[in-house]
């Protein structure tokens, strides 16, 4: 049971991940939420290079479409698998859904490349619900600056940038009905959580 939250920067991924991890505990079910880039030391390093390069240098998109599949590599073989089979629940922040809109939309790296990376790297662990948080930038822009501060690299971008994640996204859970399910996180936090737990309850047949 692997679940992935995926949308924009400030869309309220981490919060909805904790309230549906305790919501899942208080069933008795045994859960680890991790994040990506992220979710193991390794992948937390590669998280800080990929994220914060020295301020002389910066990644090209085909170096940060490596990097991120690197630490997805890794973050799969020693925690989401392992995980799984002893049949735990799984809910990652963010995971190839994310690769597929930010290494696109910076560009510079096919289509075709970003899928054949992510078959490799994935096989057959796929997540089998995957909740897309979709919001207006307005809604998303104050808790994206309150969170990073004007400082942080990944922030300072402009509207048409995230208006672009914001769409690949959206994309992604159009094209695949079966797997994505789009939640309005323009609502309350409750509300948000309410829409999320449905899917979950649908999905595995609480
Ligand atoms: O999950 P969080 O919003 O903290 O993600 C940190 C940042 O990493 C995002 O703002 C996004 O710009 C960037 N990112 C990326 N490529 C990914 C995943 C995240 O550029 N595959």
């Amino acid at each position: 049971r692997f679940i992935t939250l995926e949308g924009g920067e400030g869309v309220g991924k981490s919060t909805l991940q904790r309230a549906l991890a305790e919501r899942l505990n208080s069933h008795g079910f045994d859960v680890i939420t991790t994040r990506e880039p992220g979710g193991t030391p390794l992948a937390e390093a590669v998280r800080e290079l990929a994220l914060h390069p020295p301020e002389n240098d910066s990644w090209s998109a085909m170096s940060e479409a490596l990097l991120m599949n690197a630490a997805r590599s890794d973050h799969l073989e020693k925690l989401i698998r392992p995980a799984l089979r002893v049949g735990k629940w799984v809910i990652c922040d963010r995971f190839a859904d994310s690769t597929r809109v930010y290494q696109s939309v910076k560009g510079g790296v096919s289509t075709d490349i970003l899928s054949s990376m992510e078959a490799t790297v994935l096989g057959e662990t796929r997540p089998g619900l995957t909740l897309v948080l979709d919001a207006p930038l307005e809604t998303t822009a104050g808790r994206r600056s309150a969170r990073n501060g004007p400082s942080d690299a990944f922030e300072q971008r402009d509207h048409a940038f995230h208006n672009a994640v914001r769409q690949g996204f959206v994309a992604i859970a159009r094209a695949e009905p079966e797997r994505c399910h789009l939640i309005d996180a323009a609502c309350s936090e409750t509300e948000v959580f309410v829409a999320a737990w449905s899917q979950i309850v649908a999905k595995y047949k609480l």
